[in-house]
């Protein structure tokens, strides 16, 4: 239905907050917002409106209904007839958003696999509103999937575990704290972190925050390509004996 023009409409309220909100300008509620809005929008259909405050419980008719209907909502009456189509589209939208996110949060939470991506990224709000630089190697550290050898063993890929440094398995966790492999390059990244007065080596989460620019540059200096082919040369090399012996 189209909004009729050059009309003129009187708004009593009883509440002076929300009359002053709509005066002060520094003020931007979702629902404050809104009011202005169709007043604007009224405006420009040359209406005029009028917004009076009126003084509560001194029995003023509609202000008396008003409230009497006000208070059966809010007690769960289930006769009255809530105008949900009255409820602007991105309300619905933004609270739908806001449920599911809560969702996904309690199943991240209690998920049984990821357990490494959650400890790099325990809140789901948070990850939307980060810009990673996403690559391979980010992946593989931030999942522990896909190239540290503690998961190609897991798929048959890697014949052990074993690091080349040959001191621990070699999982994102040892990639990042003390593999001495990659000790040049998470000098610049301790002390980055050192220097804001925090210890090594900090939180995971923080390292995709806080520290995520030293953070990227450690991830982009590992080359697991050339990591694991040098794993599997030494591997082949260390087996040419015995595999012949085995042949002959
Ligand atoms: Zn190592």
């Amino acid at each position: 239905m189209e909004t009729p023009t050059g009309g003129r409409a009187a708004i009593y309220t009883d509440s002076k907050v929300t009359i002053d909100s709509l005066k002060n300008h520094a003020i931007h509620d979702f629902l404050i917002e809104k009011i202005r809005y169709i007043i604007r929008h009224l405006a420009t259909l040359s209406w005029t409106i009028h917004l009076k405050w009126v003084k509560a419980h001194i029995g003023i008719e509609g202000n008396e209904t008003a409230d009497k209907l006000a208070k059966e909502a809010a007690q769960g009456n289930e006769n009255i007839i809530i105008a949900f189509d009255r409820i602007p589209i991105t309300s619905v939208a933004s609270e739908i958003n806001r449920k599911g996110l809560e969702q996904l949060q309690l199943q991240w939470n209690n998920a049984g696999a990821g357990a490494v991506c959650r400890s790099f990224f325990p809140y789901l709000v948070q990850r939307l509103k980060m810009n990673i630089p996403i690559t391979p190697e980010f992946t593989a550290l931030g999942t522990g999937h896909g190239k540290p050898r503690s998961y190609l063993h897991r798929f048959k890929l890697a014949d052990d575990t074993m690091c080349l440094c040959n001191e621990r398995q070699q999982t994102s966790d040892h990639i990042i704290s003390d593999c001495n492999l990659f000790e040049a390059q998470r000098g610049p990244m301790i002390n980055k972190i050192e220097d804001s007065e925090e210890s090594w080596p900090p939180a995971k989460h923080e390292l995709t925050t806080k520290y995520l620019h030293a953070f990227s540059i450690f991830v982009k200096s590992i080359d697991f390509q050339k990591l694991n082919r040098l794993v599997k040369y030494l591997e082949l090399w260390c087996q040419v004996p015995t595999k012949r012996t085995s042949s002959e």
